[in-house]
């Protein structure tokens, strides 16, 4: 149902509705919100944080437009929702969350469901994820005020960034970093995500 919604609203590359259909959003919601975890719309997971609307991950998967072999950097793994949607895309899923928790109950969701190729770490997402750089593809799942500098710096020429910017009004861009390191940007349409908190 939520892929005919998904359809219905503009999402229709084959790849991306197929991982949508083969990743049951179930494993990722509390067992609290079991009943609505098929309903379009984000839910809370605990520590003021939500699992974003499934027709968003859509949208920003396709605007990803993620590759097999592409390695990938999403910030914010919250549930671990996003990044699985990711590893069945992608070649390898990198994915930093802030709060330890939420860091640690994805890992053993995506590890106990066979999501070999999504790696998860406790860490800020202002300062990217240095070891795995260059990224192919970034997707930050929180909103920063402006897409930061380290992170574009840890994205490959030839590579795109996804991410929801700003503070009230937030709107969802996609970054090209052209071969020549300059970056062009489109946005695409107005959103409401949680911020990016700046870690300590
Ligand atoms: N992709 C997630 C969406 C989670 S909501 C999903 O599908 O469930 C965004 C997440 O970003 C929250 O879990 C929040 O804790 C995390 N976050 C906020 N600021 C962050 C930062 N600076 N670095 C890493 N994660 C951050």
């Amino acid at each position: 149902m939520v892929i005919e919604q998904i359809k219905a609203r503009g999402v229709k590359d084959s790849r991306v509705l197929a991982a949508m259909a083969n990743v049951p959003r179930e494993l990722f919601v509390p067992p609290d919100q079991l009943p609505y975890a098929y309903e379009d719309r984000p839910l809370p997971i605990g520590h003021s944080q939500t699992i974003s609307q499934p027709y968003l991950v859509a949208l920003m998967t396709k605007l990803l437009a993620p590759g097999k072999k592409d390695r990938v950097l999403e910030l914010g793994t919250g549930s671990g929702y996003q990044a699985a949607i990711l590893g069945r895309l992608a070649g390898r899923v990198y994915s930093l969350e802030i709060v330890p928790e939420l860091a640690r109950s994805a890992a053993l969701v995506l590890r106990t469901n066979g999501f070999r190729n999504v790696r998860i770490r406790e860490g800020d997402g202002y300062k990217g994820w240095a070891e795995f750089a260059p990224y192919d593809k970034i997707l930050l799942s929180a909103a920063p005020p402006e897409i930061p500098a380290e992170l574009l710096a840890q994205l490959r020429p030839g590579g795109r960034l996804v991410a929801p910017v700003g503070v009230d009004a937030q709107r969802l861009v996609v970054v090209n970093k052209l071969l020549d390191g300059t970056t062009e940007t489109q946005t695409i349409l107005p959103v409401r995500f949680v911020p990016m908190v700046r870690g300590r």
